[in-house]
């Protein structure tokens, strides 16, 4: 099979790397890739967002399947445009994409099929009086969401009422998140463990894979600025066996009908950001495609073809038994990001040690944001490699212990990471 994934960061050379391993495979491309997919497929330059480039590419080469990674090009419709062509295609449409980049769509569905999530409301500019209204009778803290996609930066979470009333502000006058800011969602702010669960899904059935646990703030203990992601580790203790029945039956199963009913059917993978809350798992937001960096620690748990679980399910009947998910195995992900991260950052910084840190057992470097200049590997970008361990072992511990050792061999001016991935999970099996 000649395959194509989409992007160049992290997440892609974790998705190449588990497709590499696949029987199925003929050709493997990444557009555009980075220096780490380019060691095992070749990178192709267009942007992962040029539509009318990747669809001429894929058509011209035969592509038998595209593995779509980021929302940008999903949420562009690259996957009607792909599917109009006749290529198979592992990603949803743009109108099932919607689950993910208009928040109050998402909320809409839930509300409507009963899927549990924190209460809301919606208002956009022209109700402007009408949210300061009703924030003076909510309780705090609350959580204000812009309805589009932010990169992570749309979700405020104020103590006080004068604080919501300038983040409405920021939001309606200021135009600080642009068009997607132009209507908001308020909503009950939920108190809980986190947790990321990925569907594989054909749109009808699917699998639920292990779940992970992502650190977004860029500090440790959870402090300061939201990020892309600091680091993820998998399986996280804060999921239960019951809590998996209760996800995939009342979570996933109506939420792809629901998408369905609305001719939006959900072909690909169905992220679920979960709050473990004293009443069971409830839906921050669902996300449209894998999640970065939970994809790093999630698919080193997984044994088998898993290009034959993402095929079969791009061609409407998905191979559940394409996969199993080992038993006994742990994998952390720290994330090196550039200084000055989730903010403006330098680029351009030689990277030293990646092969001192790739000869230790049970470590893999993924790349995320990497280039080679003049032969030398430099920074690209934000968040910069994910040192990543897994181990044959149920010990998230070691695991963490076998994924800072690696990080000791790697230098980079101003590298910055977080020292406690992993540690609310340690702490909880203490
Ligand atoms: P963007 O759309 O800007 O990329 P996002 O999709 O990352 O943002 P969410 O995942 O909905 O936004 O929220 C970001 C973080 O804010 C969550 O991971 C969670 O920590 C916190 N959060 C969001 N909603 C709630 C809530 N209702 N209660 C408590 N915390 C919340």
């Amino acid at each position: 099979m000649k395959v194509a994934i989409i992007g160049g960061g992290g997440r892609e050379h974790s998705l190449a790397l588990k497709i590499f391993e696949s029987k199925l495979l003929t050709e493997l491309y990444v557009i555009p890739g980075n220096p780490g997919t380019q060691k095992i497929a070749k990178n192709i330059s267009l942007k992962s967002d040029d539509v009318e480039g990747i669809v001429k590419f894929c058509t011209e080469q035969n592509i038998d399947l595209v593995i779509i990674g980021p929302e940008k090009p999903l949420t562009l419709g690259l996957a009607d445009e792909l599917l109009k062509k006749g290529i198979k295609v592992f990603g949803p449409t743009k109108s099932a994409a919607r689950i993910e980049g208009e928040k109050s769509f998402a909320k809409k569905l839930m509300m409507e099929y009963n899927i549990p999530t924190a209460n809301f409301k919606v208002f956009n500019k022209d109700n402007y009086d009408d949210a300061l209204t009703y924030l003076k009778k909510v309780s705090y803290p609350i959580v204000i969401k812009a309805d589009g996609i932010a990169s992570g930066k749309g979700v405020i979470i104020p103590e006080t009422y004068e604080d919501a009333k300038e983040a409405v502000k920021e939001c309606f006058v200021n135009l600080s998140f642009g068009k997607a800011g132009e209507k908001i969602v308020i909503e009950e702010f939920m108190s809980g463990q986190e947790a990321s669960v990925f569907a594989i899904t054909d749109g009808d059935d699917f699998v639920l894979l292990p779940a992970a646990q992502d650190h977004k703030r860029i500090h440790d203990g959870d402090t300061g600025k939201n990020t892309g992601g600091m680091g993820a580790y998998a399986p996280t203790p804060f999921v239960n066996e019951s809590d998996y029945d209760f996800i995939a039956e009342k979570i996933v199963k109506p939420t792809l009908k629901a998408l369905s009913d609305k001719n939006s059917k959900f072909v690909g993978c169905l992220y679920c950001g979960l709050m473990m809350t004293s009443e069971g798992p409830k839906v921050v937001e669902f996300n449209c495609r894998f999640g970065d960096p939970e994809t790093q620690v999630v698919l080193p748990l997984l044994e088998g073809d898993f290009l034959e679980l993402l095929n079969s399910s791009a061609n409407g009947k998905i191979n559940k038994d394409a996969i199993s998910v080992a038993e006994n195995k742990s994998s952390v992900c720290v994330v090196i990001a550039s200084n000055g991260y989730p903010d403006k950052v330098k680029k351009g910084i030689e990277i030293f040690g990646i092969e001192d840190a790739e000869k230790l057992d049970n470590i893999n470097v993924i790349h995320a944001g990497t280039k080679i200049k003049d032969e030398k590997l430099i920074t690209d970008g934000g968040r910069v490699l994910g040192i990543v361990a897994t181990i044959k072992k149920n010990d998230l511990k070691l695991c963490k212990e076998t994924a800072y050792n690696a990080i000791s061999k790697i230098q980079f001016d101003g590298m910055q990471y977080r020292k406690d991935i992993a540690d609310k999970a340690i702490k909880n099996n203490l």
